[in-house]
């Protein structure tokens, strides 16, 4: 029995990782769950799991779920701790009874508990890429110190550590990460200016929370990623590679040094990268819908246009630049995805505020994890001031 703490149960990781623990319960037990506020999902969940801890990062709405844990009958004789407070997240990161901690808090908010839970020795399945991004030398030296294994979940990075595995890493030439092209792919840069977020937000192949789905849609989704490759396998920027891939089945691939090229295949399903982290090196009769490839029929593989997509190579570009800039790229990228989500700002200004904000930054070595988060303040201060 593997007990999991799960970080950002009420998301769409949550929901998936929550999914797989009730199809397996003799191989999963949740024993601790984090959400930013409260909400009828998270009071489903703690009936449903019967957790040890629940942490919100909200102080009021942890205290509104003590009353309605007190109040409730179904909830009554639980015996639950709620906690709160970015404190509170950590000490449920950090459970002595978890045997793996699933990170899938959205966003810089994951930075802190996804760090300590690697300092606690708890392997990590991790879906949460923006601390990557933000402090990847940073995690993977306390992750090598301390042994810890980070197993990827994100669907690209399943897919090249899978095909990564029985190989030799010095054979590697280079990565390919496959990306959907996000529900704007064909629409032109003319066109680009007037789109709604309600339009942005149709993902063609992923049901995933708001800021990945626009992340999508920008491509900064493909440029975050290239950045949790490079520290998740250690390979250098101009080794990866990032390809249209519109039907969302190869998932990526690794290309060797004789010229073979290893992909893994499979629907777009996240149980499947996410039963894999949790249950490596076994796979799990998942019984999702056998992949056909006599129906999909064509596989299509075409450039990133970088005029429609300038935020994939912001994100090179600060790959590149290292120290703080990462950080920085995705600060601004947070603030602008908010601005653009509720209505202050126009969808070609996320790329624009990112832009301002990296050029008016002069990146700094980061040494340790407070340089990360000072770095994280200043380019949300920095892109919150261009706004207003
Ligand atoms: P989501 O928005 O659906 O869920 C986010 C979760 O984080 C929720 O439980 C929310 O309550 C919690 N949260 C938000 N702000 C918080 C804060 N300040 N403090 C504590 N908790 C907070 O997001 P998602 O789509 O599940 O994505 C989660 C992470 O996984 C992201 O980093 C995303 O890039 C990555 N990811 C997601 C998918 C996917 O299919 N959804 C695929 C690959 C990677
Ligand atoms: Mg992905």
């Amino acid at each position: 029995m593997k007990k999991i703490v799960l970080l950002g149960s009420t998301g769409s990781i949550g929901a998936n990782t929550l999914q797989l623990a009730a199809d397996f319960p003799d191989r999963f037990q949740v024993v601790g769950l984090t959400a930013g506020s409260n909400n009828d999902k998270l009071l489903l969940q703690i009936r449903r799991f019967r957790p040890q801890v629940v942490a919100l990062a909200d102080e009021k709405a942890a205290e509104r779920l003590r009353r309605q844990c007190r109040s409730r009958r179904d909830l009554k004789d639980l015996k639950i701790e709620i906690l709160s407070g970015m404190e509170g997240l950590v000490r449920t990161a950090t459970l002595d009874e978890a045997d793996i901690v699933v990170s899938a808090i959205v966003g810089s908010a994951g930075l802190v508990p996804t760090f300590e839970a690697i300092r606690a020795k708890k392997p990590i399945a991790l879906a949460n890429k923006e601390p990557l991004v933000m402090a990847g030398a940073i995690i993977q030296e306390e992750a090598r110190r301390r042994g810890v294994a980070i197993l990827p979940v994100d669907s690209e990075h399943s897919a090249i550590f899978q095909s990564l595995s029985g190989q030799r890493r010095g054979d590697v030439h280079r990565l390919i990460l496959t990306a959907s092209g996000g529900p704007l792919l064909d629409l032109p840069l003319a066109k680009r200016r007037t789109i709604k977020p309600a339009q942005a937000l149709k993902h063609p192949t992923w049901r995933m929370g708001t800021k990945i789905t626009i992340d999508s849609a920008t491509l900064m989704n493909k440029g975050l990623e290239v950045i949790e490759a490079r520290w998740l396998f250690d390979i250098p920027p101009d080794r990866i590679d990032v390809v249209i891939h519109r039907q969302s089945i190869v998932h990526s691939m690794v290309e060797y040094r004789d010229g073979s090229v290893i992909a893994q295949m499979g629907i777009p399903d996240m149980r499947g990268p996410l039963a894999y982290a949790l249950n490596y090196p076994e796979r799990l009769p998942l019984g999702l819908p056998a992949l056909d490839l006599t129906k999909v029929k064509a596989l299509t593989f075409e450039l990133p246009d970088h005029k429609k997509f300038p935020c994939l190579g912001y994100a090179y570009e600060a790959l590149k630049t290292g120290g703080t800039m990462p950080a920085v790229l995705n600060a601004a990228n947070e603030i602008a995805v908010a601005a653009y989500l509720s209505g202050r700002i126009g969808f070609l200004e996320i790329a624009r505020l990112i832009r301002k904000t990296m050029d008016g930054h002069v990146p700094q070595a980061v040494k340790n994890l407070e340089d990360v988060l000072e770095a994280d303040r200043w380019g949300r201060e920095r892109a919150m001031k261009a706004i207003s």
